[in-house]
């Protein structure tokens, strides 16, 4: 029994160390400062975006704006190189879903259940921490928190929502809801799903355990191609638990093993993420290097730097 949970922790762990090794560096960044500026931040209250040390002077609404353009260019650029492999193996809702399936299975005491309901609020509690801290210093959002003002009011809904939709809506959310999945559904790469169910042989026992664990509503994967697929191998697991006893046969559903760029498609989607990063990255360098911007952020930093010298004095 003990080995069994052993087991179990070491496969969610390894299906999850995509997640995880990069849930470290983006928790990590709102903390990162060099000299008087932060790595990177969105800095909504003193109205500058805060890059690589140096602090551009912005209105709200060019915050707004760059923000806007950053997200959308990262999400198509994930969308056509990463696909569903994001849903998957990189999106926090699958990684909480995996976690509850860890915790919150049937034959689990009443305890570990409890211990999984706190990992879970813990978790979500730091990312909703971590995502709001891309937006206000990570000084002021521990007093905001503190005095329950907008920003801490933030945090405590972004929890929220994340936990309850974990427990309520999770496949329903991604199915309909969710602005990345969408945008997949969309993109025209046949090819992007790497999860199949083959049974040449006729060996499916119609035990319906694929489609009883698939978090989203009414998919059936021997059924063939859906885009709402997230690509979160549940009915693989499945289908190799049936088979488990059996001596030839390892499970009907696998799926194919890509280089990561390509997990999205094995051509168009990886050339035009190249070209968006470069798109992206040539609009925002223009949008920066702009004559009076450049000025702004030197007049920001300057007087910084000589109220931090008659501080010092
Ligand atoms: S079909 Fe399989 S891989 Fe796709 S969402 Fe359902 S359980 Fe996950
Ligand atoms: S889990 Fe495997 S054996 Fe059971 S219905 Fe699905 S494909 Fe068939």
């Amino acid at each position: 029994m003990e080995n069994e949970s052993e087991g179990d922790v070491m496969q969610f762990l390894r299906e999850n160390r995509a997640f995880l090794a990069l849930l470290i560096p983006f928790m990590a960044i709102p903390w990162i400062t060099i000299g008087d500026f932060h790595l990177l931040l969105f800095n909504f209250p003193h109205d500058r975006l805060e890059l690589f040390g140096f602090a551009y002077e912005m209105n709200t609404y060019a915050l707004i704006g760059t923000f806007i353009l950053i997200t959308v260019g990262v999400v198509l650029i994930f969308a056509l190189s990463l696909s569903r492999f994001y849903c998957g193996r990189l999106c926090p809702n699958t990684f909480f879903a995996h976690l509850l399936t860890l915790f919150g299975k049937k034959k689990n005491p009443l305890l570990s259940k409890v211990i999984g309901l706190s990992i879970l609020t813990a978790l979500a509690s730091m990312l909703a921490f971590s995502v709001v801290a891309y937006g206000v210093s990570t000084d002021e959002l521990i007093l905001a928190i503190a005095h329950l003002s907008f920003a801490g009011w933030a945090v405590i809904t972004l929890s929220l929502l994340m936990i309850t939709e974990v427990y309520m809506v999770q496949g329903w959310y991604c199915a309909y809801l969710c602005p990345y999945g969408a945008t997949c559904a969309i993109l025209p790469t046949d090819d992007r799903l790497s999860y199949q169910f083959s049974d040449p042989a006729g060996d499916c026992t119609e035990c319906g355990g694929c489609v009883k664990i698939c978090p989203i509503p009414n998919l059936d994967i021997r059924q063939g191609f859906d885009p709402r697929c997230i690509q979160c191998g549940l009915c693989e697991e499945a289908c190799h638990k049936t088979f488990a006893k059996h001596p030839t046969i390892e499970t009907l559903i696998s799926h194919e093993q890509r280089p990561i760029l390509q997990s999205g498609g094995k051509g168009i989607g990886y050339t035009i993420a190249i070209f968006l990063i470069i798109a992206c990255i040539g609009l925002g360098t223009f949008y920066l290097i702009q004559d009076d911007r450049l000025e702004s952020c030197r007049l920001e930093n300057q007087n910084l730097y000589e109220t931090n010298q008659r501080i010092k004095i």
